[in-house]
């Protein structure tokens, strides 16, 4: 069993196949030189720690090497031959396999007007995280561009550390992507008071390195200075490999819902994926979201093993920005109408329904932890394609569990 990808989906399915009993060998290959780790500090306490932060590793070495997974660090794969199974690496060395996992992930989509810039940088890594930590300053001045998840998560961050933060986002309002406005909105003016300037629905004109800064010309004639600027306008699937192995590729490396690509012996799974979601009709979806790689990762593995498991799980993402956690369950543009229900300190719930009374997605905001219980029971809900009456939605002293006992 090979892994291409040794992020959270590669790591977890590597455990995976060593929980489900397989004994054969377990190669996971990865072209960081690091041991497998979560990337969701990295735009959030890996900025903000007081201390060095250290990856937070997903398993140490010495569970490597009892769990007898042979990881491959610092390596790049440069082509899968299919008709001889296996792998070519940068160094020449093959690999082969039985069977293949593609985990390869999403890497930060570039802009184009930012190439030449050297205070223009991408956040995908550890050590990405590390060179832009030491440019939050206090003092410094810092542009995001993008108001999606990664760049106002380093938003929160950069102010944190004492930097003035100006956001640019294309969009006419930040996180147009994924999270209804109400939300959205609670955020921005979070942002707002946090002092942070942000300018949305005007592109970028030019972007220009001059004497230790860059200047950013946006569309509207406005011109700001930088001592740096984080792009994170999205990430795009890695999927070169499968693509030059003739696999189908479709925004992702296409799978069936056991995650296998189209060749039965390769599977892919994580971020570089395009899966077909049952809950919402089998229709085609690419997540970029820890859970799913972690999720997806696991099934991968036992998929491998042949148990032909269908992928079910409902959709589920999380951002924290200052004492703010927001929560999304299931696919909120799958939605017809939305109810609000109020949870008491300043934290709701938004639940979308579809035309015909289904609960599609549910996403909440509330500080720390506030909306969690009731995302999680909101998740059970969409799970089961749940019709919940919307005035017992709305109706905070009615307890999610009664509805979903009903
Ligand atoms: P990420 O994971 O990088 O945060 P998202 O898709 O959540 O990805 O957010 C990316 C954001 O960047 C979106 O809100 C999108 O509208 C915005 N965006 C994309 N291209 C540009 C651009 N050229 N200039 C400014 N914002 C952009």
């Amino acid at each position: 069993m090979v892994i291409i990808g040794a992020g959270e989906c590669g790591a977890r399915a590597a455990l995976a196949l060593r929980e489900n009993g397989y004994q054969g060998t377990v190669t996971l290959i990865g072209t960081e030189q690091h041991l497998p780790y979560e990337r969701p500090p990295l735009s959030k306490e890996a900025m903000v720690s007081d201390e060095h932060p250290l990856p937070r590793t997903i398993a140490g070495s010495e569970q490597f090497t009892e769990k007898q997974i042979d990881f491959i660090g610092s390596s790049t794969v440069v082509a899968i031959d299919r008709p001889a199974k296996g792998l070519i690496l940068e160094d020449s060395s093959r690999v082969s396999y039985d069977r293949l996992l593609i985990a390869t992930g999403a890497l930060p989509r570039a802009l184009p007007l930012a190439s030449g810039s050297r205070h223009c940088v991408t956040l995908r890594s550890y050590d990405d995280a590390l060179a832009i930590r030491a440019r939050f300053r206090p003092g410094a001045r810092v542009v995001i561009v993008g108001g999606g998840f990664i760049g106002l998560e380093l938003a929160a961050s950069a102010r944190k550390r004492g930097a003035s933060v100006t956001v640019i986002e294309a969009q006419p309002r930040i996180m147009m992507r994924g999270v209804p406005e109400e939300i959205a909105e609670v955020i921005a003016e979070r942002h707002r008071q946090e002092g942070v300037v942000l300018q949305c629905g005007t592109g970028i004109s030019s972007i220009e390195d001059t004497s230790g800064h860059v200047t950013i010309a946006l569309a509207n004639g406005e011109a700001i200075e930088a001592d740096l600027a984080v792009i994170g306008i999205g990430a795009v699937p890695v999927t070169a490999l499968a693509e030059a192995a003739g696999l189908d590729t479709a925004n992702g490396i296409v799978v069936n819902a056991w995650l296998q690509t189209s060749d039965p012996d390769i599977f892919a799974a994580g971020d570089c994926c395009a899966f077909p979601l049952a809950i919402y009709g089998g229709r085609r979806v690419r997540l970029e979201a820890w859970r799913n790689a972690q999720e997806q990762g696991a099934l991968a593995a036992r998929n491998m093993l042949g148990a032909q498991e269908p992928h079910e799980a409902v959709p589920w993402f999380w951002s924290d920005q200052y004492e703010l956690g927001l929560q999304v369950a299931g696919l909120a543009d799958e939605a017809a109408h939305t109810i609000r229900r109020d949870l008491g300190n300043r934290a709701f719930i938004l639940f979308h329904l579809a035309a015909d009374g289904r609960l599609v997605a549910a996403s909440g905001i509330g500080p720390g932890n506030a909306v969690a219980k009731d995302i999680r029971l909101a998740e059970m809900l969409i799970a089961r394609s749940a019709r919940p009456d919307p005035i017992q939605l709305a109706a905070s002293d009615v307890k999610l569990k009664s509805l979903l006992a009903a």
